[in-house]
């Protein structure tokens, strides 16, 4: 029998809830039905499987709208973050390629959006990446100085999926307003405990992903600001004309039934979830921290994502480390690129020594992670990496008090 089997919870342990979350059991006892029962088309009027269907999606819509306080009629489902995202940048771009060709973005942006900007750049916009400071911030003085004549959309990520850090989305949102141009807000991170308010806090475009709230995946949402001023965006596909002709194809029923069950879950629980996580991931970092040395924790100290600790186990490589406990699902400290082991562009753009990006790993905590999990990461973790760490020539030598940048090391 192993080991795994006596402990009061499943192994291994969750802890990549920035990579997806698990679908909540409120949110799939929601969709089961609409699976196999009202299984309509949401456009079909002429029979009650259509009703049933497009019934169930207005009221996804109210609840993903009540999320971030806008009327149902500015939400525009889509196939995920991702997409939303493309929509947003792409769209806006082309239809206001005649007012200005000149997008304001960062330089810690997620693909989903950053690679938008990129080949934009090559349709002949022209896109400015605001650096970040060592924490991962960009101010909002940086964003109002970047605006030009000719800037048509600023676009900046919300929670940021590798280091956690959070944008000051509110005093980003009133530069926009204040000098007349569009904002998107990647908030694909970050709903389930932070409040979004798309009025107070100045936000035209906002993105959202089922699976990174505990929806399904394959699932999003595009908020789309209709008044004060009223955007409009060139769609990315052609087709029927459903989502007001912003998205066209054939609704995915179930799956926006799902993002409205998990909108509604997060509204509700969002604040406690706040305090909990918060609490959760100070204990796993006190644990780590008052045990090891040579640490470092990436990212805002204080304005983060709760749930997210992003850490630097110095002199030891972070896939070694992931290979030692597998009795925990984390990711490298650069999920995005840790196929190609480049080192990620957050961290590069955080400043992040390129040792300390090989020695990172995320810790992604969520709405199902208990205190138990937590205490048992940490032993698991810390055990593995103590491990690492004596067989780690480099540490050895710090321990004996040699200044590593001292030496010349020898190249064959
Ligand atoms: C996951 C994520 C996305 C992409 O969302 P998908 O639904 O996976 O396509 C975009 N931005 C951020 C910040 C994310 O974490």
């Amino acid at each position: 029998m192993s080991i795994a089997n006596e402990l009061p919870f499943q192994t291994p342990v969750y802890l990549d809830n920035s990579s997806t979350t698990r679908c909540d059991p409120r949110v799939v006892e929601e969709m089961l039905p609409y699976f196999s029962d009202t299984y309509g088309n949401a456009h079909s009027r002429s029979h009650a499987y259509g009703w049933g269907a497009e019934k169930a999606v207005d009221l996804a819509r109210e609840r993903v709208a009540s999320l971030v306080n806008c009327k149902p009629s500015e939400i525009i489902f889509t196939s995920g973050g991702t997409e939303s995202c493309n929509l947003a940048i792409f769209g806006a771009a082309r239809m206001y390629a005649e007012k200005g060709k000149h997008i304001v973005t960062t330089a810690v942006e997620h693909r989903s959006c950053m690679d938008p900007c990129r080949a934009l750049e090559r349709e002949g916009f022209e896109v400015t990446y605001l650096p970040v400071d060592t924490n991962g911030l960009v101010t909002a003085e940086q964003v109002a100085g970047a605006i030009r004549e000719d800037t048509i959309l600023v676009s900046v990520i919300f929670g940021n999926n590798e280091v956690g850090t959070i944008m000051p989305a509110k005093e980003i949102g009133a530069v926009c307003k204040d000098k007349g141009v569009i904002f998107h807000l990647d908030a694909c991170l970050g709903l389930d405990t932070e409040t979004l308010d798309v009025d107070a806090d100045g936000i035209d475009l906002l993105s959202m992903s089922g699976h990174k709230m505990y929806g399904p995946q394959g699932i999003g949402a595009l908020y789309v600001r209709r008044r004060r001023p009223r955007v409009r965006l060139r769609a990315l596909n052609l087709g029927g004309g459903q989502e007001r002709g912003f998205r066209h194809g054939t609704l995915n029923v179930p799956g926006i039934v799902g993002m409205g069950k998990a909108a509604e879950i997060c509204k509700e629980t969002r604040d406690a979830e706040k305090v909990r996580q918060t609490a959760l991931s100070k204990r796993l970092k006190d644990a780590f921290f008052a045990q090891m040395d040579h640490l470092y924790l990436n990212g805002h100290p204080t304005q983060r994502l709760p749930g997210l600790l992003n850490i630097s186990f110095n002199y030891i490589e972070g896939e070694s480390l992931m290979m030692g406990m597998s009795t925990l699902a984390v990711s490298s400290g650069s999920a995005c690129t840790s196929a190609t082991l480049e080192p990620s562009h957050v961290m590069r753009a955080l400043g992040v020594g390129e040792d300390l990006v090989h020695t990172s790993i995320r810790f992604s905590l969520g709405r199902f992670t208990t205190e138990a999990e937590v205490d048992f990461a940490a032993k698991e973790c810390l055990a593995a990496a103590h491990k690492l760490r004596e067989m780690s020539p480099l540490y050895e030598m710090v321990k004996e008090g040699i200044d590593l940048n001292t030496i010349e090391w020898k190249h064959d």
